[in-house]
């Protein structure tokens, strides 16, 4: 098989204002670099505007389009994963369909990677047209990120990077459901270094991590990287025996001084913060069987419904659904 020079992969969720403006700057970029050699993988992640009517449009009109059409939302982690399968090129380049991370520094990490990085990120100075709440809960979320898990993965980094086929082999390897990306990538080792830059605003419409899909990526990423929370189980056990004992010398001299029948307040205490630790403690043992739960059944990532492509040397749709079952 032909292998492209370049690769890049764009999961897409209702961006139906960007998605042309996406295509005009990333293929100036891409011409300006690699020249023809290039493939722009768009992945419509179960958009519900018409995000996959404009895909199909570029795919007519530039043979350097592949619109993959999934078969419903899977979310943009496993979209990715799509795009990273199905994906052909020596070198692979990430990035968000909103334009927040300008494709105009590909020709620093071609560059870099010229030097013999095998992985080369977008690292954020700035974050333009982004809440106060936003900027301030990835800051925090970054931090204590690096606290819980045993690797090392960078701040403030999202998935825009550059990396080389071996890179992506491997992480096309990694089998788990629940995909923190920019953390399977810092696993894999290697050299991999960053690029600062400023992000800029979205190009268009809004911001497809609300709070809730936003809390629910930071538990895949704790978790997937760190058995620490089961842990704290133990913790809180020798916290809350070391309390026990005191209480019990405390209700003991009450006991021989006489003044047996107070302390109403003080047992509804203890009874509702062992309770809610035991919940809790419960919960995050459940989260981690959950997620081995969901593995163990061993289901595909992701289901490609269509694949859309005017160059005829690549990608039958019966290939990739095999493929991707394999996965
Ligand atoms: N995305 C996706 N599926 C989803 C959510 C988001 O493919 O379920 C895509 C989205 O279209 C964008 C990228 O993932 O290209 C990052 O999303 P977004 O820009 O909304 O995240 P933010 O930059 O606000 O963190
Ligand atoms: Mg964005």
């Amino acid at each position: 098989m032909i292998r492209s020079i370049l690769s890049v992969v764009v999961p897409c969720y209702n961006e139906e204002d960007g998605v042309r403006e996406l295509h005009r700057r990333v293929s100036a970029v891409c011409q300006g670099c690699v020249g023809k050699a290039y493939e722009l993988i768009l992945v419509n992640d179960g958009s519900s505007d018409a995000t996959w009517k404009i895909m199909r449009e570029l795919a007519g009109v530039d043979k350097h389009v592949v619109a993959v059409n999934l078969s419903r939302n899977h979310g943009h982690q496993l979209a990715l994963s799509a795009g990273l399968q199905l994906c052909r090129g020596e070198r692979i380049f990430i990035l968000d369909a909103d334009l927040q991370d300008p494709p105009e520094l590909l020709p620093i990490m071609m560059e870099r990677m010229d030097d013999g990085c095998d992985v080369v990120f977008g690292q954020r100075l700035k974050r333009e047209g982004e809440t106060a709440f936003k900027k301030a809960s990835a800051f925090t979320f970054y931090r204590l990120l690096n606290r819980m898990v045993d690797i090392d993965i960078p701040r403030d980094t999202g998935d825009f990077r550059l990396m080389s086929r071996r890179a992506v082999d491997i992480l096309n390897r990694m089998p788990e459901h629940h995909r923190f990306i920019r953390g399977m990538v810092s696993w894999i080792g290697m050299r991999q270094e960053a690029v600062p830059y400023e992000r800029a605003a979205r190009f268009a419409g809004e911001t497809k991590y609300p709070l809730s899909k936003m809390i629910r990526f930071a538990i895949d990423a704790i978790t997937g990287f760190s058995v620490r929370p089961l842990r704290m189980a133990s913790y809180l056990g020798i916290f809350f025996g070391i309390a026990t004992l005191l209480l019990m010398a405390y209700v003991l001299v009450h006991y021989f001084l006489g003044h047996t029948v107070e302390g109403w307040t003080s047992l509804a205490v203890i009874i509702l913060a062992l309770g809610s630790v035991q919940l809790f403690v419960a919960g995050v043992m459940g989260e981690y069987l959950g997620r081995l739960y969901m593995q163990s059944k061993g289901r595909p990532l992701f289901v490609i419904q269509e694949v859309v492509c005017s160059n005829e040397l690549v990608h039958e749709a019966s290939h990739v659904s095999s493929k991707v079952s394999a996965s």
